[in-house]
């Protein structure tokens, strides 16, 4: 792995259609995949490599494949479906609903309906997320008015082993 040195450290999130072994073969860190996504959600992360980060720019990824088309090197492939495989994951401790407070930002701001509400007793419905539907895109993570969503690789990228 490109990134930590064995200390507890998320695994980075790549741009979508590339994982950590093509990075590590092929991205020349030349930037042209951050400079020119027009969400400004890429970055670079540890050495340089680009990750994505909805903290930053819109908070969201389109997968409109701009940073793909702009990447000379091979890194990004395109006919990788889906582009990458993100999970959301909620601190039900940090979640507004689950302490007794209506909110749905999540939901609402979610295109792909991939965020239900769940009926409770007792208390406000509370937010789950809904993975067959889910893209990853980041956009539920920079609303949250309690910081409670999180992206995290799902899975080992491919040949990341
Ligand atoms: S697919 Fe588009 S929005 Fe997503 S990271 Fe690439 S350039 Fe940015
Ligand atoms: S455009 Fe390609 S080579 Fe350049 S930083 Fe992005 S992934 Fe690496
Ligand atoms: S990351 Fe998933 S749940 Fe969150 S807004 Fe995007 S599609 Fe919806």
């Amino acid at each position: 792995m490109l990134s930590g040195k064995g200390v507890a450290h998320p695994a980075p999130i790549r741009p979508p259609w590339t994982d950590e072994r093509r990075i590590a073969e092929s991205c020349t860190r030349c930037d042209a995949c951050v400079h020119v996504c027009p969400e400004g959600v890429l970055t670079h992360g540890q050495g340089g490599f680009p990750i994505f980060d909805p903290a930053l720019g819109s908070g969201a990824c389109t997968f409109c494949g701009v940073c793909a088309a702009a990447c000379d090197e091979g890194v990004f492939d395109l006919t990788r479906t889906p582009p990458w495989t993100i999970a959301p994951t909620i601190e039900t401790t940090a979640c507004l609903a689950h302490a007794g407070i209506h909110c749905s930002s999540c939901k609402d701001v979610c295109d792909e309906n991939a965020v239900g509400m769940v009926l409770r007793i007792g208390g406000p419905p509370v937010p789950e997320i809904l993975s067959e539907k889910c893209t990853g895109c980041g956009a539920c993570v920079g609303v949250c008015p309690g910081g409670a969503i999180k992206l995290c690789a799902e899975e080992p990228m491919e040949g990341a082993a």
